[in-house]
């Protein structure tokens, strides 16, 4: 099988390759290392099955060139990290609104099959204990950025099931509820990173309003096999499917595992929104998933659970220093930058 993965040098990505070059696929990467990493498909690099295409998928020719070659695609590029998307907003929305269009034409055009990576930032404000697909999206002022990703994203999946019902493009969408594990970097926010990174260095966790907004983490390697199995599984075909952790934590709570998990003596600080994000960002206090559905279709049990899932990521930035050097660099920038208020 061929498979095209655009943004396969993305965190994700880059675990979905490993994933697919192990099940014998030929693999096509299609990135423009925005945020991806040549490092993070190092082990291919010699891989006779592996191709590496470095470009944008904003490029119409381009990316209908690799689809044209491909059996199937896995769409992953776009512009990620609610820092990033808050910093350079424009880019993004042209990013994830053009770049998947192009995408969605080419596979149209050439009948390809499609599994496309949206996320549970479409459910916006919607704090109920349990989101299904069919939960209304909650959504703040489109003139703030997280709300106009949010929105870029919906109109991602609308465009996506439009193309399938008039085209019938069998293409399938996922929504991935915070996905962590290693070779996510804490460059564009991720808390994940952030805090176990800060924690191996002895450097205060930097706990982000009251810490008592509460997330359900997804370990990248209970969510990579889903992704394959969806895109094995015609059921799935013009749906949206939710790919989530199954414990909610605080991010308080997060901290003080993190601390625990790494045997870190690091304390805890909390930093204002104001101080920590530029305009434009707001935060959600709840995000849960309902995986049912997924768990219906293929099966889907997120298995691993959060120490075990900080203690990987933790072993991930210790046997890749440039990551964590990279993180203290930025911890360290920060902390001179801010007033503190130390636990
Ligand atoms: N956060 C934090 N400290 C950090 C980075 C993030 O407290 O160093 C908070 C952030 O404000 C949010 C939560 O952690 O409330 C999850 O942030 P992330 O960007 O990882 O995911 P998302 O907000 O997209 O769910």
């Amino acid at each position: 099988m061929k498979t095209l993965v655009t943004g396969g040098a993305g965190f994700i990505g880059s675990h979905l390759v490993d994933a697919l070059l192990a099940a014998g696929d030929e693999v096509t990467v299609l990135d423009d290392l925005s945020t991806g990493r040549l490092a993070n498909l190092a082990d291919h690099i010699i891989d006779s099955g592996f191709h590496f295409v470095e470009g944008s998928i904003l490029d119409a020719r381009l990316v209908d060139s690799l689809v044209a070659e491909a059996d199937r695609v896995f769409h992953l590029a776009a512009a990620v990290g609610v820092k990033l998307i808050v910093e350079h907003p424009l880019e993004s929305l042209r990013t994830n609104i053009h770049g998947t269009e192009n995408v969605l034409e080419a596979c149209t055009a050439h009948h390809v099959r499609l599994l496309l990576a949206s996320t549970s930032e479409v459910y916006g404000k919607n704090e109920s204990d349990s989101l299904s697909e069919e939960a209304d999206r909650i959504l703040g002022s489109a003139l703030k950025s997280r709300w106009s990703y949010a929105a870029a994203k919906g109109i991602d999946e609308s465009f996506a099931y439009a193309y399938f019902t008039e085209y019938g493009l069998p293409v399938s969408i996922v929504r991935l509820f915070n996905t962590v594990g290693p070779r996510q970097t804490g460059r564009y926010g991720m808390v994940v990173p952030n805090l176990v990174g800060q924690a191996l260095a002895g450097d205060s966790l930097t706990v982000f309003g009251d810490g008592r907004q509460t997330r359900c983490f997804s370990y990248v390697g209970d969510i990579v096999p889903a992704l394959i199995r969806l895109s094995e599984t015609d059921e799935s075909l013009g749906q949206a499917v939710n790919l989530g952790g199954a414990q909610e934590i605080s991010i308080l709570d997060l901290a003080s595992r993190a601390i625990d998990v790494t045997g870190s003596s690091s304390g805890i600080v909390f930093v204002p929104y104001s101080e920590a994000y530029a305009p434009g960002y707001e935060d959600m206090r709840r995000r849960v998933p309902d995986n049912s559905k997924a768990a219906g279709l293929i099966g889907f049990v997120p298995r691993t659970g959060v120490d075990e899932i900080l203690q990987r990521v933790a072993d991930g930035l210790r046997s890749t220093p440039h990551l964590n050097d990279e993180l203290m660099i930025r911890s360290r920038q920060s902390r001179q930058a801010r007033a503190q208020v130390m636990l």
